[in-house]
């Protein structure tokens, strides 16, 4: 079984047969989105994707193969947790396969919306205010003899 990253020459083959598998794609469109979609996978698996990702009439550009979608669901098993794979190399990102990460997802989802750390002051009235004028009038009243 290949373990590594596809190379050129594999590519440009590969490109050619996905090109002559769907004929609307052209063999140098395919060609870069197998160089963008080189890390997501071995060789094979990168194979898989790609021709699966062509017999798929919904799919109108071979980018799509770089992506993550339903072309890699066959390709990879849904579970892989203990199993051996490569694991995103970011802190705290461990769990999950390089190729598909969460929680790089999740932080790009989260750069794109910041949340505000801090909220905003909000105007509660003169309620506290109130509260604490009735409190202090009602220990100073005790206090006095
Ligand atoms: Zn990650």
């Amino acid at each position: 079984m290949m373990t590594i990253e596809i190379n050129g020459d594999q590519a440009r083959a590969l490109a050619a047969l996905v090109a002559a598998l769907r004929p609307d794609w052209d063999a140098p469109g395919v060609l870069a989105a197998l160089r963008d979609g080189r890390t997501k996978g071995t060789a094979d698996q990168l194979a898989h994707a790609a021709i699966n990702a062509a017999m798929d009439p919904a799919n109108r550009t071979p980018a799509v193969i770089a992506l993550d979608g339903s072309h890699w669901a066959s390709v990879r098993p849904v579970e892989t947790r203990g199993a051996k794979f490569d694991r995103c190399t970011r802190p705290g990102h461990e769990q999950w396969p390089a190729w598909h990460c969460a929680g790089c997802r999740a932080d790009a989802r989260a750069a794109d919306s910041p949340r505000e750390t801090t909220p905003e002051p909000v105007d509660v009235g003169p309620g506290p205010e109130l509260a604490r004028t009735a409190l202090h009038a009602a220990l100073t009243h005790q206090e006095k003899p």
